[in-house]
């Protein structure tokens, strides 16, 4: 054939950020990678606003934390809510205590378009063979594990590459995902559809919070808004699924009718026009993004990022999810290709913690959804733990359930349902605390389901601060493995 099959350790499908961090983590430990993207960088994506353990965790893993403050990020502290009881909006802080700024108690609202673009040069950078314009279109496997892939570059002609590992990266859209565990398992409960757009300016909150995202509860749902530049702002609505028609049918018209019917959000942007720049000059839709898989991995084949799963974006764990699972698989491709622990073992690390940290937020998020009250809306009351469907709580119990030892907090304490509704209740109890704090600390904190869902994310960012974890690492269950030294490996504990 014209073009002879390439063959590298690890070929990696999309470089968002999920595909550029497993990339950068595989090819740091020496080993030869090639990354197939679609598009061409810079380009759009949705899934601005970040989490602290992204960028003091993983980019300062990948090296590129520096890079990152220099690119002019609007620093997020965190987020502030109209949202549960009150009427009045309520901050969340990154920081234990607000009054201590501790230096990796912040993240960054990011244009998508060149946070990713920081990234995947950065995976070239440590010597990820990068192939833009590129698309992925079947996978190499026969019955005893994944081999390669089929590709298309820029001249249409098709070509094969063969791996020893074929990471699926490739976002919601991905095409190959069904290669492991077959097909998504979707929620129904976080079943909503978004659209969103861009002003070119727009109120900000009073400082410190100037730089937080705003999530506004309304009638029909809630709206982000985004500080991402000084004159630019991002805005999105997230309603129920059943609005799909009119929404997709005109989506600037949705738009500016959701945003209207939003005091809060509407009066920050009163007088501001709507961004006219490229790419900042569309109004956009998304939906069915709520899913997980059966399975993250099968031999010679791992799924990470929106391609394995998603909740919701209330909290901004999209990329969060996608760093660290492209930094776990990364630790269990690292250790098969150096032949240090069997592939079974590594990538069963991989997705047990994959799982219990997607299962984390998912709880959390159904608990935050639960804890607006609005008992006229339609949105609002079908978005009780109560009304969570049977199917649903079973096909959840079935994802925590996967985990090797399985999650004795969950699937132990009785069933389900009210298993949720005391999450709820806990986290509930702690915004209600809030009007009360000192600024000394943060009552949030004082949640056990809060400081689960962050748990792993301040490990992440200590390993990235510190070179490692302040305490030994314990293994998350029976048997398990811990993170090497240097983040990038499992090892025995
Ligand atoms: P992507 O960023 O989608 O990257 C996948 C890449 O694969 C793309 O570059 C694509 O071009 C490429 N690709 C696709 N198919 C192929 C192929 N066949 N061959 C080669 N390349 C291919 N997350 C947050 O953290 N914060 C937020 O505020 C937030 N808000 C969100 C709001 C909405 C409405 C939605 C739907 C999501 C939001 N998210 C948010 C989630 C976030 O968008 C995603 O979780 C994140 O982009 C996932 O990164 P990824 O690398 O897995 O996928």
């Amino acid at each position: 054939p014209a073009h002879p099959p390439q063959d590298v350790d690890v070929i990696v499908v999309g470089g968002g950020p999920a595909g550029s961090t497993v990339a950068a983590a595989v090819a740091l430990h020496g080993h030869r990678v090639l990354l197939v993207e679609k598009e061409t960088f810079p380009r759009y994506q949705i899934g601005e606003s970040l989490l602290p353990s992204t960028v003091h965790g993983v980019c300062r893993i990948l090296g590129v934390e520096d890079e990152m403050a220099r690119a002019g990020f609007k620093p997020k502290r965190g987020g502030t809510f109209r949202w549960g009881r009150n009427r009045d909006p309520w901050q969340f802080s990154f920081a234990l205590s607000p009054r201590l700024a501790d230096p990796t108690s912040f993240a960054y609202q990011v244009e998508r378009s060149r946070f990713d673009a920081i990234l995947l040069d950065n995976a070239r950078r440590v010597g990820v063979d990068v192939r833009e314009g590129c698309r992925v279109t079947g996978v190499l496997a026969d019955e005893e594990r994944v081999r390669g892939v089929r590709w298309t570059g820029p001249d249409g002609e098709i070509r094969e590459a063969r791996a020893r590992y074929v990471v699926d990266a490739s976002g919601n859209g991905s095409r190959i995902h069904p290669h492991v565990g077959g097909k998504r398992i979707h929620s129904d409960f976080f079943r909503n559809i978004a659209v969103f757009g861009y002003f070119a300016g727009g109120a900000r909150l009073p400082a410190p919070n100037d730089g937080n995202i705003f999530c506004a509860a309304f009638d029909e749902g809630w709206i982000w808004y985004i500080p991402l530049r000084d004159d630019l702002t991002s805005v999105g609505a997230v309603v129920a699924r059943d609005n799909a028609e009119a929404v997709q049918g005109d989506p600037a018209t949705a738009w500016r009718r959701l945003i209207d019917a939003c005091p809060e959000i509407r009066d920050l942007l009163d007088g501001v026009p709507q961004a006219t720049e490229a790419p900042y000059d569309q109004v956009r839709v998304r939906k069915d993004w709520s899913y997980w898989k059966s399975q993250l991995w099968r031999p010679g084949m791992a799924l990470v990022g929106d391609a394995a799963c998603f909740v919701d974006p209330v909290l901004s764990s999209g990329v969060h999810l996608a760093t660290y699972g492209g930094l776990l698989a990364a630790r269990s491709l690292n250790g098969c290709l150096a032949g240090t622990l069997d592939e079974d073992r590594l990538f069963a690390e991989f997705e047990a913690r994959y799982r219990h940290e997607y299962s984390l937020f998912h709880e959390f998020l159904v608990s935050f959804y639960d804890m607006h009250q609005d008992e006229r809306s339609y949105f609002w009351k079908a978005r009780k733990v109560t009304h969570i469907g049977t199917t649903e709580l079973e096909a959840f119990v079935e994802l925590v359930g996967g985990l090797a030892s399985g999650d004795a907090s969950l699937t132990g304490a009785g069933p389900a349902g009210e298993r949720l509704t005391a999450v709820a209740d806990d986290f509930e109890r702690a915004v209600r605390r809030l009007p009360d704090a000192d600024d000394l600390r943060n009552p949030l904190y004082e949640s056990q389901t809060f400081r689960q869902v962050f748990q792993e994310g301040t490990v992440l960012q200590e390993r990235g601060l510190f070179g490692g974890p302040l305490e030994d690492e314990a293994p998350q269950r029976p048997g398990g493995l811990v993170a090497s030294e240097d983040g990038l490996s499992w090892v025995e504990p």
